[in-house]
C-alpha cells in the first residue's frame, strides 16, 4: 500500500512529489504518456521564475530528475481506472497491474484539440502554436492566424494584436461564443481582423508555416492567407475520463476543487485538470506545492 499515488507528471504532479519526497512520505509517481507534461513540447519558457528562457523539455527533465534523486518512485505508465473502498484506492494501469494507496494526487492537465488538418503536425511549434502567452513574443511585427471562437481565441487574439503586425482571427461561423465583454473588446481592437464563416484546411510553409488556406461555408474554391503563426483555440480535453463518478467535474470534464482537496477524501487535484484554474506551469507547479502539503495532513490525521 502506497502512502501517496500522483497521476502525472508535469509541473504540478512533479513538484508534489518533490515535496512529498521531502517530507519522507516516498511517493510514487505515474508519469503517463508524456513524461514531463505539456511543457515538453514548448520550444521556449521566458516566463518561468529564475530562467530568462529555457527549453520546455530541459526544465521538465530537470523536474523529474530533482523528484528521482529525492527518491520519488516512478513508474512510466498510464492509468486506466481509479476505485475507492473505505480504506483506500484501488489504481489499474493499462498494463494491467493494480496499485493500492492510500491517497492520490489527480495532475493529469489537459490535451488540446486539434484542428486535425495536413500541415498541423509538421508545423507543431514551427509556427503552428496552442499558447499565445506562450509563444506570442517570437511573432513580434508579423502576421498570425488565431482560429476559434470562444473566449479564449478572443483572449489570446487581444494578447496577440499588441506583438503582432495583424491578427486574423478565423471562426466558422458568423458569431463569436465568448463573452460579450470579450467581443466589444475585440471590435475595438484595429490591428483584429475577424474573418467569418470560414475554416482553415491546411497550413503551409517550408521550415515554418508561411500561408494558411481557408474554406468559406458555401464557397466551393480555398483562399490563401499569408501568416508566419498559426494560434489554434478550438478547446482543451481534460484527461480526466478515468475518475468518472468517483469526483464531481465541471459541465466541462474539469475536477471540482477547493483549493486542492476534491470532494472525496484522499483524492487531491492540482494544475490544469483543476476547474478555473490559471492554465500556467507556475500556477500548477504552486498548486502541487499546495497539494503535497494538504495531502501530509491527510496522512497525517488518517
Ligand atoms: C505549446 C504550449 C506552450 C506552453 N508554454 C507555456 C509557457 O511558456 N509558460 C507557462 O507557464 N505555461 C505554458 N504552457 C502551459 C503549461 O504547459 C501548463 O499550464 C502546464 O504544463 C500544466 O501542468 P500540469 O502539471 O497541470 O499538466 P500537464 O503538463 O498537462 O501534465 C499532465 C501529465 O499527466 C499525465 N497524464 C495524463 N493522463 C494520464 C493518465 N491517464 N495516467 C497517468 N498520467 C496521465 C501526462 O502524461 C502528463 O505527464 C504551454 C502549453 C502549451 C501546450
Amino acid at each position: 500500500m502506497e502512502n501517496v499515488i500522483i497521476i502525472g507528471s508535469g509541473p504540478a504532479g512533479l513538484t508534489a512529489a518533490i515535496y512529498l519526497s521531502r517530507s519522507g512520505l516516498r511517493p510514487l509517481m505515474i508519469t503517463g504518456e508524456k513524461p514531463g507534461g505539456q511543457l515538453v513540447n514548448t520550444d521556449l519558457i521566458e516566463n518561468y521564475p529564475g530562467f530568462i528562457s529555457i527549453k520546455g523539455a530541459d526544465l521538465m527533465v530537470n523536474m523529474l530528475a530533482q523528484a528521482e534523486n529525492l527518491k520519488t518512485k516512478v513508474i512510466y505508465e498510464s492509468v486506466k481506472n481509479v476505485s475507492k473502498s473505505d480504506i483506500h484506492f484501488e489504481i489499474s494501469l493499462c498494463s494491467g497491474e493494480f496499485l493500492r494507496a492510500k491517497s492520490l494526487l489527480v495532475a493529469t492537465g489537459v490535451t488540446h484539440k486539434k484542428l486535425c488538418i495536413p500541415g498541423e503536425e509538421k508545423f507543431t511549434n514551427k509556427g503552428v502554436s496552442w499558447c499565445a502567452t506562450c509563444d506570442g513574443p517570437l511573432y513580434k511585427g508579423k502576421e498570425v492566424a488565431v482560429v476559434g471562437g470562444g473566449n479564449t481565441a478572443v483572449m489570446e487574439a487581444l494578447f496577440l494584436s499588441k506583438l503582432a503586425k495583424k491578427v486574423y482571427l478565423i471562426h466558422r461561423r458568423s458569431s463569436l461564443r465568448a463573452e460579450k465583454i470579450m467581443q466589444e473588446r475585440l471590435q475595438l481592437n484595429e490591428n483584429i481582423e475577424c474573418v467569418w464563416n470560414s475554416e482553415v484546411v491546411e497550413i503551409l510553409g517550408e521550415d515554418r508555416v508561411n500561408n494558411i488556406k481557408i474554406k468559406k461555408s458555401n464557397e466551393a474554391c480555398c483562399m490563401d492567407m499569408d501568416v508566419s503563426g498559426v494560434f489554434i483555440a478550438i478547446g482543451t480535453n481534460p484527461s480526466s475520463d478515468f475518475l468518472k463518478d468517483i469526483v464531481p467535474f465541471d459541465n466541462e470534464g474539469y475536477i471540482l476543487a477547493n483549493g486542492t482537496k476534491t470532494e472525496c477524501p484522499g483524492i487531491f487535484a492540482a494544475g490544469d485538470i483543476v476547474s478555473s484554474s490559471l492554465k500556467q506551469a507556475i500556477y500548477a507547479a504552486g498548486q502541487g506545492a499546495l497539494a503535497a502539503r494538504c495531502i501530509e495532513e491527510f496522512l497525517s490525521i488518517r
